[in-house]
């Protein structure tokens, strides 16, 4: 058996892997010593395997696995678990962290200025920055929701940004915040980007301002447009309590524009008879437990959700209301709303609400097969977490740990598509630094744009 390189995990390494390391890591490696959550048709306790990738899938899982010529890499002390799944992320306003409130007043006075001036490169920027959070946060596969698609090179930017990040997700084209509910979307261009679609790490989806914020017209030709193209679509729903009191989940119902195509985010106000009809559908919802509170929407019950049936997804939703990208707050907050409202211990389950964020997550707004799971022949997606951590050591059970100890710095490893991304702690393809004053600068560029409009 030969083993030529063995990388601990807590070697150091440099923070940019050289170009020709960057290519051998896509050949095969060995991941040894740590115990494994699968999550195949649901929660699974952790097991002491090993796993072998070839050429970014997974090649086989099992009890002490050798390979000849693969590097092996060492993760003892850790859980290994497929990479989590964002379901709903407004990538493109990244650089805005905290600009939910400034003098002009809350979310959309601060952000609405600032997005009639925002540029493509401004937009890439935000992309680059988001998906460096996601992979330190552990997430592999994101949503990326983009609510500022102000013309044809603001999506291109997007898109090539995501592809350029190595990530796995969905472009889910939208439409300018500036857009009057009467105004349709760039339906010309969005065909157009179907059509010259390049297959890959990043699929193609639609975002809708839905009927909570457009004409009937414009929402139903939109739908039906971009189930012509077979095209996923997502829109925000029954945040606020007005929103909530259209019930606009029975005018979709009449419309026929429901179903597995269509996923809605929110709900937060909506009563469970709205709910229903969305899982009777078999449309999912996306949740976004922090930034529901922080927009004034109120507290979501994710136990109320669960009973009404509905496939789960969770999210961050963006940096700008939330601060951080922190998809194990995320879990934390979702298990524990379910609890306090079910007034009961463990009414909504560690295990299920993990489930939200990888497997069913990944089922509910249709990821391509594999993603969530981690399964041969699947995209080697995943991540490992420090199980011997301050934060983790010890702890009661795995789906505890995962959901209620571990944070984005107990995420030792990442991999996507074979592909190492985070490794001893430190992601390997960002200059963090260079990165964070980039998007700071061109952050006071918009800033004073806007302040010139
Ligand atoms: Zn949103």
């Amino acid at each position: 058996m030969t083993r030529p390189t063995l990388l601990a995990l807590g070697a150091s390494l440099p923070v940019l892997l050289p170009v020709d390391a960057l290519a051998q890591d896509a050949d095969r490696h060995l991941l040894t010593g740590a115990e494994v959550v699968t999550m195949q048709g649901g929660w699974t306790e952790p097991q002491a395997l090993d796993i072998l990738i070839e050429d970014g899938r997974i090649a086989e899982i099992g009890p002490d696995l050798t390979a000849e010529g693969a590097e092996e890499i060492d993760l003892s002390g850790h859980v290994i678990t497929p990479g989590l799944v964002d379901g709903h992320w407004h990538m493109w306003n990244t650089i805005a962290r905290g600009m939910a409130r400034s003098e002009r007043g809350g979310f959309s006075q601060t952000m609405g200025p600032l997005a009639k001036v925002w540029t493509p490169e401004a937009s890439a920027l935000s992309v680059k920055l988001g998906m460096a959070l996601a992979v330190n946060s552990g997430i592999t596969w994101v949503n990326n929701w983009a609510h500022n698609t102000v013309s044809p090179a603001h999506a291109d930017a997007e898109v090539a940004a995501m592809r350029d990040s190595g990530v796995r997700g969905r472009f889910s084209y939208g439409y300018p915040q500036a857009a009057g509910e009467g105004e349709m979307m760039d339906l010309a261009d969005l065909r157009a980007t179907a059509e010259d679609w390049e297959s890959g790490r990043i699929g193609l989806g639609v975002s809708l301002r839905g009927p909570d914020r457009s004409e009937p017209e414009v929402w139903q030709t939109e739908i039906t447009t971009a189930r012509e193209l077979g095209l996923p679509v997502t829109f925000h729903m029954g945040g606020s309590e007005d929103a909530a009191a259209q019930h606009n989940a029975q005018s979709l119902d009449e419309e026929g524009m429901l179903g597995e195509d269509i996923h809605v985010v929110h709900m937060t106000s909506a009563p469970r008879a709205d709910l229903e009809t969305l899982a009777e559908s078999g449309s999912p919802l996306i949740i976004s437990p922090w930034t529901e509170m922080q927009v004034g929407y109120g507290v979501p019950n994710p136990a109320l959700m669960q009973a009404a049936g509905l496939d789960m997804a969770v999210s961050v939703d963006n940096t700008v209301l939330a601060g951080q990208i922190n998809m194990f707050e995320v879990m934390r907050l979702t298990a524990d709303l379910g609890d306090g409202f079910s007034q009961a211990q463990q009414s909504l389950t560690d295990a299920t609400v993990f489930d939200w964020a990888s497997r069913q997550g990944a089922a509910s707004v249709q990821a391509p097969e594999g993603v969530g799971v981690l399964q041969i022949g699947g995209p080697a997606d995943l991540i490992a977490v420090d199980t011997e951590s301050l934060n983790t050591q010890p702890s009661g059970s795995m789906d505890f740990l995962l959901t209620h100890a571990a944070d984005p710095e107990d995420v030792s490893f990442v991999m996507i598509g074979g592909e190492v991304h985070k490794q001893g702690g430190a992601l390997t393809r960002v200059d963090m630094r260079a990165l964070t004053r980039e998007a700071a600068q061109m952050l006071d560029e918009i800033k004073a744009a806007a302040a010139d409009g």
